[in-house]
């Protein structure tokens, strides 16, 4: 009998616990798909580096860098056995040459198509800037596949209370018509602005049941 009350329970993971796991190039150099994976993604220079560090109490976790396009690696970090956490390459380093750039946003678009353990996206946009096109291509791809985003506008101690609240309201708006997959907030890696809600969000993702085991049929036999 499948009761979902009676399957094993999937307990939030401790961030602290983040280890690297294993670097990919392109998809099928990707771990096992199986589990929970929730990915990071922004441009270059978003703060995403500097935002898995502070969330994984971890400086090192991901090289934080002044250099923008740094790598252009999907970074696996295993939180549990069955949970992680990918830190997807960077967009937007000028030097990369063009063709370099296409390819790899081939292989980012098949990581989101593809993935089914991928539950849901931390999309990082400068709280200055937000909603350049490629954060938009990011979220286009996201609803193509019916995955929840939840945006992170980082760097907030960088404008005055009033200013970064309207920002946020201004977005919340932007995208109003898809608030049953898209979320945002305020954060700050600097200030540790807005931990507990994205640790809220990254709970919830890593430990719901899958979407494949909810559509199956409950049997009786
Ligand atoms: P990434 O390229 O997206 O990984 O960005 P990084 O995490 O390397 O950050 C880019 C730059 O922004 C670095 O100089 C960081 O020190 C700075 N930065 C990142 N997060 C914050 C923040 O919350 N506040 C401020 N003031 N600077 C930040």
């Amino acid at each position: 009998m499948d009761n979902p009350q009676q399957r094993p329970q999937v307990l939030a993971p401790n961030y602290r616990q983040a280890q690297f796991l294993t670097s990919a190039s392109k998809v099928s150099q990707c771990p096992i798909d199986q589990g929970w994976e929730v990915a990071f993604a922004g441009r270059s220079n978003a703060g995403k580096s500097s935002a898995i560090n502070s969330l994984t109490d971890n400086k090192k976790l991901a090289r934080t860098s002044r250099t923008p396009g740094r790598t252009q690696l999907i970074n696996f970090f295993a939180l549990t056995e069955t949970q992680r956490l990918v830190d997807l390459p960077g967009y937007g380093y000028a030097k990369v040459p063009m063709a370099v750039k296409n390819a790899w946003n081939k292989q980012l678009e098949n990581y989101l198509r593809q993935r089914e353990s991928l539950r849901g996206m931390i999309l990082l946009m400068d709280s200055r800037h937000p909603m350049q096109p490629f954060d938009e291509q990011m979220i286009g791809w996201a609803l193509q596949a019916h995955m929840p985003v939840h945006i992170l506008l980082t760097k907030s101690d960088k404008l005055k209370k009033g200013p970064a609240k309207s920002t946020l309201l201004k977005l919340r708006e932007q995208l109003s018509e898809h608030k049953e997959l898209v979320s945002m907030q305020l954060f700050s890696a600097l200030k540790h602005t807005g931990h507990q809600d994205l640790i809220a969000v990254l709970n919830t993702w890593l430990t719901e049941a899958s979407v494949y085991e909810d559509l199956e049929p409950i049997s009786e036999s």
